[in-house]
């Protein structure tokens, strides 16, 4: 047989979670309630459709694979310069350009213990080492991280907020981190859910990036803009880190349907605002219910709250699944007696909550609780 690269025989398949039609026909269940995957369950704006619908004529004619128009739209809105942002099928494809724009065999990256998979996944297929630095109460550890630079290092991956966690790291104390991160050393700052934390936070780290030319954040059309199945995110970085990561990246990556409808989502700020507001409800509710439940949860600033169950993740996970909810299981995630869950709108949340509190009552609890 021809045989692969060494670095990839060990890697698994991704293994996608059940598609909803699937659980349904299983569990003969008629409504399934998805907190899995951190999409936003109010949707996209109403615009996006109409964007969409106008490309249907142009579906046989390449999208444009410089993204002009939509390049122009992320400048204006973020105040960056358009050589400054690159699109990406979803940040996904930015991690994995990144990678390759970067890495040789044998360059060290560093990241948190518990973070975003897609980091190391790529850091191995190009052959480089992965150096993973626990997290600290289930926060990035950058002094820790610091420590761990050497002259191998070529990136640090820092996901804020984190997933699966939910923490984060202050602006100062990632200012100071940066202070200290030799420049040629690139730092990833991964911000998928910035959008969901207070105004005045989610636009410091674009100052961050005027004072270090060895950062790049990526953002994502996926979470808050509500766009994740039609693939689309974005780097923003020095003009001369953007044009290496430009250099290897596919002639069409985006679709023009996920141009227009970057497009039509970005003039939208009001829906933005408002999924915003609601998701900040939701991570109230969520909160106030799992400490009456006596279940304690990391501080939640995207999406989702990674919660201590204190009971085997598996089987709340399934438990949950057989009352027709889906959440993320911590098994699957190192988190042996926790559940990542998705904020939902409020009468999912307030399903869910009656869902965990009947699993709760039928699950025992752990002998040995593993993460506090
Ligand atoms: C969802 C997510 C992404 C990737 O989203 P895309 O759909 O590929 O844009 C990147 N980073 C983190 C931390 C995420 O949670």
């Amino acid at each position: 047989m021809v045989q692969p690269k060494a670095n990839i025989v060990h890697l698994p398949v991704y293994q996608p979670g059940k598609p909803i039609e699937e659980v349904k026909r299983e569990l003969g269940l008629k409504e399934i309630i998805k907190l899995a995957s951190n999409e936003n369950p109010y949707g996209c704006s109403p615009l996006v459709r109409e964007a969409i619908l106008g490309q249907l004529e142009q579906t046989h004619i390449y999208p444009d694979g410089g993204a002009v128009e939509l390049t122009q739209a992320v400048s204006e809105h973020l105040d960056v310069s358009k050589n400054q942002i690159i699109f990406g099928a979803g940040s996904d494809e930015v991690i994995l350009m990144i990678a390759r724009a970067f890495l040789v065999k044998g360059d060290e990256t560093i990241m948190a213990s518990h973070t975003f998979p897609q980091y190391k996944h790529n850091v191995e297929i190009e052959g480089g080492v992965c150096i993973e630095v626990p997290l600290a109460e289930g926060t990035h550890d950058l002094q820790g991280m610091l420590e761990r630079v050497n002259e191998k290092t070529k990136i640090i991956w820092i996901c804020n907020p984190n997933n699966p966690t939910g923490t984060m790291v202050s602006q100062q104390e990632l200012k100071r981190f940066l202070e200290q991160v030799p420049d040629r050393v690139l730092v990833v700052l991964d911000e998928a859910y910035i959008e969901y934390t207070a105004t005045e936070d989610n636009s410091n780290s674009l100052k961050l990036l005027r004072e270090h030319d060895n950062v790049v954040l990526l953002r994502t059309f996926s979470k808050i803009y509500g766009l994740a199945s039609l693939r689309i995110g974005f780097g923003i970085g020095h003009p001369d880190v953007i044009h290496s990561i430009n250099q290897v990246r596919e002639p069409f990556n985006t679709t023009r349907y996920a141009q227009a409808a970057a497009m039509a989502a970005i003039k939208d700020q009001a829906f933005i605002t408002r999924c915003r507001e609601e998701n900040a409800k939701g991570i109230d509710y969520l909160t106030g219910e799992f400490e009456r439940l006596g279940l304690s949860a990391y501080p939640a600033y995207g999406n989702f709250i990674m919660v201590n169950v204190h009971r085997p993740a598996k089987s709340v996970f399934e438990g949950l699944l057989g009352r027709g909810i889906i959440v993320r299981g911590g098994h699957q995630l190192d988190f042996p007696t926790s559940i990542r869950v998705t904020v939902g709108t409020p009468e999912q949340n307030s399903k869910f909550i009656q869902a965990l509190e009947e699993v709760l009552n039928e699950v025992q609890i752990a002998a040995t609780e593993i993460n506090g």
